[in-house]
């Protein structure tokens, strides 16, 4: 299973492609992608291998975009399927989700998001953890890290996510707890990945996040790294 996400001036889909098949000797069962180009996301996944992937992503949606995330999943909750497979939306549409790793009070956690009116297409634990980041978000001043950062204050667990909402369109946020997560800094320009594999051509500049740790990963600004249980984030 593995993570690739890119925010910059590039192309991010032969980044992200490329990148998922250097990651694909961890191991998955399923793939996919989502493109951001500032209007539209154009999302798809499918059972089986990144190969099939990118013909798939090649043949049916825009490949534009600036910022993108995409995913090698290794099922834990819900059989290996193309809806099951990541990127998950949120019920609104506007958020993104990636995520390795297992969300283990997820159960809970969906019985409270079903009674407060959200609906599930897949049988992931990832989708319970974006609506839950979708539900916090709501509260006034909660911004997009704050409520990633609030959310996983929630969850039992362990992760590596990327999150991107469509209303911020020069950022993703990122999070570990128990499974590998590194960002490579360039100029003008962002890369996320499980390891350094993906981005290595483009940058030696890498930050690895330590086990509790988050960052927002915004255009123009500097990469802070920061607890998810203590250092506030506003
Ligand atoms: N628990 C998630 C799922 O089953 C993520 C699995 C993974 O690590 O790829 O969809």
């Amino acid at each position: 299973c593995g993570i690739v996400g890119y925010i910059g001036h590039r192309d991010a889909y032969p980044i992200i492609i490329k990148g998922l098949q250097r990651l694909e000797y961890r191991g998955y069962d399923s793939a996919g992608i989502a493109l951001y180009d500032g209007n539209e996301i154009n999302l798809s996944k499918t059972k089986g291998k990144v190969e099939d992937l990118k013909s798939i992503s090649e043949n049916t949606i825009s490949l534009a975009g600036y910022l993108g995330i995409g995913h090698t999943r290794w099922a834990t909750h819900g059989v290996p399927n193309d809806v099951n497979s990541h990127p998950h939306y949120s019920n609104s549409g506007d958020l993104v989700i990636i995520h390795n790793g297992i969300i283990e009070n997820y159960e809970s956690l969906k019985k409270e998001l079903i009674n407060r009116g959200y609906k599930f297409e897949s049988d992931t634990d990832t989708e319970v953890l974006v609506n839950l980041i979708e539900e916090v978000k709501k509260q006034e001043g909660v911004k997009l890290g704050k409520a990633v950062q609030m959310a996983l204050n929630q969850v039992v667990g362990a992760y590596a996510i990327a999150v991107f909402d469509k209303k911020k369109p020069d950022e993703i946020v990122v999070a570990r707890l128990g499974s590998p997560l590194a960002i490579g800094v360039g100029e003008g320009e962002f890369f996320i990945a499980s390891d350094a594999s993906p981005f290595i051509e483009f940058t030696k500049n890498a930050l690895y996040l330590e086990d509790g740790e988050m960052a927002v990963v915004r255009l123009g600004k500097e990469i802070k790294l920061r607890k998810i249980k203590d250092d506030a984030i506003t």
